[in-house]
């Protein structure tokens, strides 16, 4: 307790100008809300939630897609959790599986291929969703799958690479960040070098921080000392777990079955290089081809900003229907679904605004909507 409160002075007696640092994974977010470090800040220093949420993330086309593919009679969806209640524009997963339709939640790809075995009348569709973190257990069930001749397994393959979104956001003109808290997790996987271009290139401070309060009061130190002293660097605060290299088993998993493509964010557009596809020789387990899908472009949920929120241009506070129309019981976007979405996060922890903990950069835009 003595450290965490000597932490906090040092970081309030350096941060003499304001200060903007974006903790880009939604695990951050929650246990940032959790342990109260927002309400333990200087008022100089601002936080500000990223597109880390691996549900929040999936474009609504994408979750559509794998909505309408329940009105096929053969089709049995596999799928985490936390994307049930996702809407759809017309219903959610769980609306399916409510009408009769074959819906699984399962923890893992692995189970997912279980239940292809088990059910060889049905095509089982894994949604695979997440980043760097889900993605090489992904491949390697894609491997087993080959391996042992599955042929009615295949996935929606929706997984998303995190540097080439912080690419997008360091050259965003409007969003001003002056550090990252980067996710500690995917970069057990991907190791230091995915994110040297943001110091480097674009002069922003860089810390890889685990997901301990203190963990978390370290990277929020190391990042205002930097700023302060007008150095740009990536640092490790997770050396525990992080090695600078990565893991070098997951990193070729990925790279035996995966290939770069484009990707489709909810809220950030389409961005080069930021999504996994299946190679070439593995395209059988691509349920786009095999099952002859269109992903659709539909409108996001009327009113809803999550887009704005996981830009970092808007705070949920921010969105006109932030705990009125739209609460966990009556979720209209997924940032209010997701156990990791800011919304979620925002209106359990602080939806009466009791701490002032960001600026509103945009509020006359909110106030417009
Ligand atoms: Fe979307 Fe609801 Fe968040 Fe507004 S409060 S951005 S409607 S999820």
């Amino acid at each position: 307790m003595k450290s965490s409160r000597t932490i906090i002075e040092a970081i309030s007696q350096r941060a003499s100008e304001p200060l903007t640092f974006m903790e880009v994974c939604g695990t951050h977010t929650v246990s940032i809300f959790r342990s109260g470090i927002r309400s333990l800040l200087p008022p100089n220093i601002s936080l500000l939630s990223g597109p880390g949420c691996p549900v929040c993330v999936t474009d609504q086309g994408e979750i559509d897609c794998a909505i309408d593919l329940l009105d096929t009679p053969s089709i049995m969806i596999a799928t985490y959790g936390d994307m049930l209640r996702v809407p759809g524009t017309h219903g959610s997963l769980a609306g399916k599986k409510s009408e009769g339709r074959e819906v699984q939640v399962v923890t893992s790809a692995a189970q997912a291929l279980n239940l292809a075995k088990e059910h060889p009348k049905k095509e089982v569709v894994f949604l695979a969703v997440g980043f760097e973190t889900t993605a090489p257990a992904t491949a390697a069930t894609i491997l087993e799958a080959a391996k042992e001749r599955v042929r009615n397994f295949s996935i929606l393959c929706f997984h998303k690479k995190t540097p080439p979104v912080l690419k997008q956001l360091v050259q965003d003109p409007v969003l001003q960040i002056d550090g990252f808290i980067l996710p500690g997790h995917v970069s057990v996987i991907l190791g230091h070098s995915g994110y040297r271009f943001i110091s480097k290139e674009y002069g922003i401070p860089c810390a890889i921080a685990g997901f301990e309060p203190m963990d978390i009061l370290l990277a929020i130190a190391d990042l205002t000392f930097q700023r302060t002293s007008c150095t740009a660097a990536l640092h490790s605060l997770y050396p525990r777990a992080v090695r600078p290299e990565g893991n070098l088993k997951a990193l070729n998993l990925l790279d035996s079955v995966f290939q770069s493509c484009s990707a489709s964010w909810r809220g950030l557009g389409v961005i080069p290089q930021s999504g996994y596809q299946l190679k070439d020789s593995y395209s059988f387990f691509d349920a786009i081809p095999k099952l002859e899908l269109t992903i659709p472009t539909p409108p996001p949920p009327h009113g809803c900003r999550c887009g704005d929120i996981l830009s970092g241009h808007l705070v949920p506070s921010q969105c006109p229907l932030f705990a009125a129309q739209c609460t966990p019981m009556t979720p209209i976007g997924p940032c209010m679904v997701s156990s990791e979405g800011s919304c979620s996060a925002y209106y359990k922890y602080n939806r009466r605004g009791v701490s002032s903990w960001k600026k509103l950069p945009l509020a006359t835009e909110a106030e417009d909507a």
